[in-house]
């Protein structure tokens, strides 16, 4: 349950993000170290979402370890030299440096403003810069070799964990740190020196090593999650939106047209005599039409399009920005495309569908409502003899013997 919550949040964060719902092939993204841009986005705030507790456990390790480092120098507080209380002050600021700034970012739902785009390389590069420093001015004491390295290694952490949580940072880092190695040794001549002490270089290397671990697993866990989410909300097999997700996306729909003025339709569509189709050529046969019918339908609809299976053979399709005359020439042509289309292993089969159309009122706008009307116009083209198209632009289909007392259940327009 928890991790169908994290897959909801994973679509909620897109579409809070891109103004629509996770795209299906996010499915199928591997786990890279680098998505398409679209997903790589709404993947950074879901990791930021994930790594939160993460993020305080090693905040609390790193003062843990500041606090042992001092009282392991012999309860030294009294005797130890200003120099020492520098470093270690300066590490501690870095460290709460580094954690208020993952902190506030875990919480933050919106995109960077601008000033947090200005103030990121200041907050990143100020804890590196001061670590670097006790580092090579460190005298060699256990205390500030030790303190050094371990800060470092939590900054290269953090750093790169956070900050595009890229391990091309940690590189980054690895060759600056070889480079001014490599530099070091070169101008020291006969009498070889290294800049850093070797527990440095283990940080470093371990510090890339953990950050690439680190972000494949959530990087692999983000494709889960949206594997899940895709699981959830889709009919298998129809590789439709299942009733659920249809309902509640398409109430997204709705709102988002009623805030905009904007104009939607929805087609309610019924195989036509289905049970005979079952009944003669079997069940399997049946599955087959039903999925040979929602491929027909996908190829001839909009990527905006919603399209879901809200009962056995009943399917309905909502249309953004689509006005009735607009809807009516879909349904025309879905219509005419599924008619003697639909195959199957033991050949094309003659299937036919029923369709009502009906656009959103303004006055009533809930989807249920759309549904409902529609739905009587659906069974008006059922009761006019089938394979047709019907609305309120259909007098002729209207005015058949049995839809009389439909018209008179509903004002529809
Ligand atoms: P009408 O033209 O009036 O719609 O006639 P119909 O025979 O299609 O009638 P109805 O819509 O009531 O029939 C629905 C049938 O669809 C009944 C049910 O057995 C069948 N059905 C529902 N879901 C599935 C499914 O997943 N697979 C198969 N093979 N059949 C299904
Ligand atoms: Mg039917
Ligand atoms: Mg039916």
């Amino acid at each position: 349950m928890k991790d169908l919550a994290y897959a909801t949040e994973l679509n909620t964060i897109f579409a809070s993000m891109h103004g629509k719902p996770l795209p299906q092939h996010a499915t199928e993204t591997s786990a890279d170290f680098r998505f398409e841009p679209l997903i790589e986005q709404s993947f950074l705030r879901f990791y930021l979402l994930r790594i939160r507790r993460f993020v305080h456990l090693t905040g609390i390790l790193f003062l843990a370890f500041i606090v042992l480092e001092l009282t392991s120098e012999g309860m030294a507080f009294a005797s130890m030299p200003l120099l020492v209380l520098l470093k270690a002050a300066l590490l501690g600021l870095s460290s709460i440096l580094l954690v208020g700034w993952i902190l506030h970012h875990s919480h933050a739902r919106q995109p960077q403003t601008q000033y947090h785009q200005l103030l990121t390389p200041f907050i990143v590069v100020i804890p590196i810069a001061a670590n670097l420093m006790v580092l090579i001015h460190s005298n060699h004491s256990t205390f500030d070799i030790m303190t050094a390295s371990v800060g470092l290694f939590y900054c290269v952490m953090l750093v790169t964990l956070i900050l595009r949580i890229s391990v091309n940072y940690n590189l980054a880092l690895v060759l600056a740190v070889g480079a001014i190695t490599i530099a070091t040794i070169w101008g020291t001549g006969a009498n070889v020196t290294i800049p850093f002490d070797i527990h440095s270089y283990v940080a470093v290397v371990f510090g890339v090593f953990a950050c690439a671990v680190f972000e494949y697993d959530i990087r692999s866990d983000f494709v889960g999650h949206a594997q899940l989410y895709r699981i959830a909300t889709t009919d298998p097999l129809s590789k439709t939106l299942n009733r659920h997700a249809f309902f509640e996306r398409g109430q997204m729909e709705i709102d988002r047209a009623r805030r905009y003025n904007g104009s939607l339709s929805l087609l309610m569509i019924d195989i036509d005599h289905f049970k005979q189709i079952n009944d003669s050529f079997g069940h399997p046969i049946g599955d087959q039409v039903i999925a040979s019918f929602s491929d027909t339908c996908r190829h001839s609809l909009r990527s905006s399009d919603l399209f879901g299976r809200v009962g056995g053979e009943e399917f309905a399709i909502l249309l953004p920005d689509t006005d009735l005359g607009a809807a009516l020439i879909v349904a025309e042509r879905l219509r005419f495309a599924l008619e003697s289309h639909i195959e199957t292993p033991t050949g094309t089969l003659n299937v036919t569908v029923s369709i009502g159309v009906a656009q959103l009122s303004m006055t009533e706008p809930l989807l249920q409502e759309l549904i409902r009307h529609a739905d009587i116009y659906l069974y008006a083209a059922k009761h006019a003899g089938r394979n047709r198209v019907a609305s309120s632009q259909t007098p002729e289909i209207l005015s058949e013997r049995g839809v009389g007392q439909l018209l008179g259940c509903a004002a529809i327009t």
